[in-house]
C-alpha cells in the first residue's frame, strides 16, 4: 500500500466548497485503487485565516508544504480583508515564491458537451506553460513608486529560470500526442521580442533549449498576435510558454475558450514541490450557494496524482489520474450534470458525486 501525504488548504470562498468535491473524488479513486491511500490533512491560509490569525500563511502550513508529498489548494482571499497597505491577501503566490513552483502548468482542454465561447465549439487542447516566479510578476512587493507622479515595475528575465521553464515545456510536448490540427509535436514561444529585450532575451534562450530537443517543432508569437491566434486558430497549438505576465493573461483567455474558469485546472511545480489548484478564485459573487463548479478543482488533484505518478513512479497513481479524467469527461457529457457557469442547474456536490461515481465505471 502506498501513502500518499497530501496538504489540503481549502481557503477562503468557494475554495472549501469545491475542495469538498475533489476530497470526494479522491476518496473514490481509493475506493477503485486499494493500492493507493491518500493521507489529507487540512492546513489553513488566506484571508480568513489572516483575519482570525494576523498571519495569512501559518508557519505550520508553510512546513506542511514543504515536507508533504503535494498540495492541493483551493482558493484564497476576499475583497474586504486586505493587508493594511491596501494589497489582497494571495498566500498561494507567496508560495509559488517561496517553494520555488517555477513552472506554471494550465492545460486548456474542451471536454465534449460543454460549450466553447468560439464558433463550433472546436476540440481544443493545448498546455500553455507560464514562468511563475519571474518576469513583471518578479516586481511584486518590490517596485517603486515616487510620490504620485512616477511608479515602476520590472521586468526579470534571468537565463537559469527561462531555460528551466523552456525545457519543462518541450518535456510536457514530449509526454503529448502534438497539436489536434496535425498531431505535430510542437512549442510555441509567446513573447514580446520586438519590442522588449528581456522579451528578445526570452526568445533567444528559447531556440537555445529547442535545440535538445530535435524532434519537436518550434515558432514564435508576439502575445498580442496571440491572443488573436488562440481565438482564430485554437487547434494549430500543442504547448505554448510565456513568462509570468503574458502566461497569466493568455491563460485566461485559453480557460474562456473551453467552458470558463470552473473547468480550468492548474499546476504549479518545482523540481521538488507541487502545489495544484484550480485557475479561478474565490468567487465571492457565488460563494456559499452550493453553485459553484468543482470540476477546476477536481481536475487540479488530477493533475496532482499524474505528477506524483511520475515523481514517485507509481503506475497506479497514473491509473488512477486517467480513471479521474475519464469521469470527468463521462460527467461532463452529461448536461445535467453542467453548472450555472455551464449554463446548467446542477449543484456543486451533485457534480462531485457523479464524478465520483463515474470513477467506478471507468476502469
Ligand atoms: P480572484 O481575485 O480571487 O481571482 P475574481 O472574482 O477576480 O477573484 P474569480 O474568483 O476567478 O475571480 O471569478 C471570476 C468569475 O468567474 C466570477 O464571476 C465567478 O463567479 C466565476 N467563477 C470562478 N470560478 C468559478 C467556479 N468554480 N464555478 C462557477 N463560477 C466560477
Amino acid at each position: 500500500m502506498a501513502t500518499y501525504r497530501i496538504i489540503v488548504i481549502p481557503g477562503d470562498g468557494i475554495g472549501p466548497e469545491v475542495m469538498a468535491e475533489a476530497l470526494k473524488v479522491l476518496r473514490a479513486a481509493e475506493a477503485n485503487f486499494p493500492g493507493l491511500r491518500f493521507e489529507c490533512k487540512e492546513y489553513r491560509a488566506g484571508a480568513l485565516c489572516y483575519k482570525e490569525t494576523e498571519t495569512d500563511l501559518p508557519a505550520e502550513t508553510l512546513e506542511a508544504c514543504r515536507t508533504g508529498d503535494a498540495i492541493l489548494f483551493g482558493s484564497t482571499g476576499d475583497p474586504s480583508i486586505r493587508f493594511p497597505d491596501g494589497t489582497e491577501i494571495a498566500p498561494q503566490l507567496t508560495l509559488r515564491f517561496v517553494l520555488d513552483l517555477y513552472a506554471g502548468i494550465r492545460p486548456i482542454k474542451r471536454y465534449a458537451g460543454v460549450p466553447s465561447a468560439l464558433a463550433g465549439d472546436p476540440a481544443i487542447d493545448y498546455v500553455i506553460m507560464r514562468e511563475n516566479v519571474e518576469g513583471l510578476y518578479a516586481s511584486r512587493g518590490a517596485g517603486v513608486k515616487v510620490g504620485e507622479q512616477v511608479a515602476v515595475d520590472n521586468m526579470v528575465i534571468t537565463r537559469q529560470g527561462t531555460e528551466r521553464i523552456v525545457r519543462y515545456a518541450f518535456r510536457i510536448a514530449q509526454g503529448r500526442q502534438g497539436a489536434v490540427r496535425d498531431k505535430v509535436r510542437r512549442v510555441t514561444c509567446v513573447d514580446k521580442a520586438n519590442v522588449l529585450k528581456s522579451m528578445a532575451f526570452f526568445r533567444q534562450i528559447f531556440y537555445g533549449v529547442a535545440k535538445e530537443f530535435p524532434g519537436i517543432q518550434t515558432e514564435h508569437a508576439y502575445v498580442d498576435a496571440m491572443t488573436m491566434y488562440m481565438v482564430q486558430r485554437p487547434l494549430h497549438y500543442d504547448v505554448m510558454v510565456a513568462e509570468n505576465m503574458f502566461g497569466d493573461i493568455i491563460s485566461d483567455l485559453g480557460a474562456g475558450t473551453v467552458g470558463g474558469l470552473g473547468v480550468a485546472p492548474s499546476a504549479d511545480v518545482g523540481d521538488t514541490l507541487g502545489l495544484f489548484q484550480p485557475s479561478h478564485g474565490t468567487a465571492p459573487d457565488i460563494a456559499g450557494k452550493g453553485i459553484a463548479n468543482p470540476i477546476a478543482q477536481i481536475l487540479s488533484a488530477r493533475m496532482m496524482l499524474e505528477w506524483l505518478a511520475d515523481r514517485k513512479k507509481d503506475a497506479q497513481l497514473a491509473q488512477a489520474a486517467r480513471a479521474i479524467e475519464a469521469a470527468v469527461e463521462q460527467t461532463l457529457a452529461d448536461r445535467r450534470n453542467h453548472t450555472a457557469d455551464l449554463g446548467g442547474t446542477a449543484k456543486t456536490p451533485a457534480v462531485g458525486d457523479a464524478v465520483a461515481a463515474a470513477i467506478g465505471r471507468t476502469d
